[in-house]
């Protein structure tokens, strides 16, 4: 299936590193003008290097008003990656105000600033758009020491479709992506020790973790044409973790 942005601007969140970063560099492959937004300034040097026609936008999501100051002068966005996300792993009962807050302030609260900011713009412009949220498996299934994280993907699915019901009427679609563990900087956070990660990975009837590009192509797919028919799902990228 061949997938085409020409022509289409996009904004990702969270482009420094892992899932973002590899999004980025898809979607300009697939001819895209990219917006790539993160909070690490030398991550942004480096994407630059390696992929010169994207624009870098350097701000910590979590803060409201430099956020708006940041992507007040990006220009119209057809197509929106909510990616950026935080993952501190402590036992329920450890679980600090801080903790929560900032978790819940990145992977909640800024995905809802980012889309109102894009959203406006897709239906002032009345051309629609394409908007997928990065959740989690974690969204909807129990994992030790993920309370916070779990809470906050699973409102990020609540989140994808109340924003599919409120938006489809201006023909801009939300979906979300679930993916299970992939072996990325907050992947390995998690995941690196091998006898943990057989306790993930005997419970996935594929047998293994998802890899970045596995992720990328269905981000590709729900951005794009391809999937115009598609509003409000939670795609699971997690070779049947969810199914069992
Ligand atoms: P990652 O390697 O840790 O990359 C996350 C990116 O988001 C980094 O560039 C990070 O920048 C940026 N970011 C974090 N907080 C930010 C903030 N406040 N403002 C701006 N940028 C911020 O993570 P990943 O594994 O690629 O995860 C991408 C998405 O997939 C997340 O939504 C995650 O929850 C989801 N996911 C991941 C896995 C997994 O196992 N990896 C599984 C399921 C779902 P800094 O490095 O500068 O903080």
């Amino acid at each position: 299936m061949e997938i085409s942005f020409a022509g289409r601007r996009a904004l990702v969140t969270g482009a420094g590193k892992g899932i973002g970063r590899a999004t980025v560099l898809a979607l300009v492959r697939c001819g895209a003008k990219v917006t790539a937004v993160t909070r690490t300034q030398a991550d942004l040097d480096s994407l630059t290097l390696e992929c010169p026609s994207i624009t870098p936008v350097c701000v910590d999501l979590e803060d409201w008003e430099a956020t708006a100051v940041a992507l007040r002068d990006v220009g119209p966005v057809d197509l929106l990656v909510n990616n950026a996300a935080c993952a501190m792993l402590q036992p329920f009962l450890e679980v600090t105000p801080e903790q929560f807050d900032k978790s819940f302030s990145v992977n909640v609260k800024a995905v809802f600033h980012v889309s109102q900011v894009v959203a406006r713009g897709m239906k002032a412009r009345g051309t629609g758009g394409s908007i997928v949220n990065i959740s989690s498996q974690a969204s909807q299934c129990a994992l030790r020491d993920h309370a916070v994280y779990c809470a906050t993907k699973g409102a990020l699915d609540m989140l994808t479709k109340v924003m599919a019901l409120e938006l489809g009427p201006h023909q801009i679609r939300v979906n979300s992506v679930n993916p299970t563990v992939v072996m990325t900087e907050m992947g390995r956070l998690g995941w690196s020790d091998p006898d943990k990660a057989k306790t993930m990975t005997s419970r996935i009837p594929l047998g293994r973790f998802a890899e970045v590009e596995d992720v990328v192509n269905s981000i590709l797919f729900l951005l794009s044409d391809k999937s115009n028919m598609t509003n409000g799902v939670t795609l699971a990228v997690d070779g049947g973790f969810l199914a069992c």
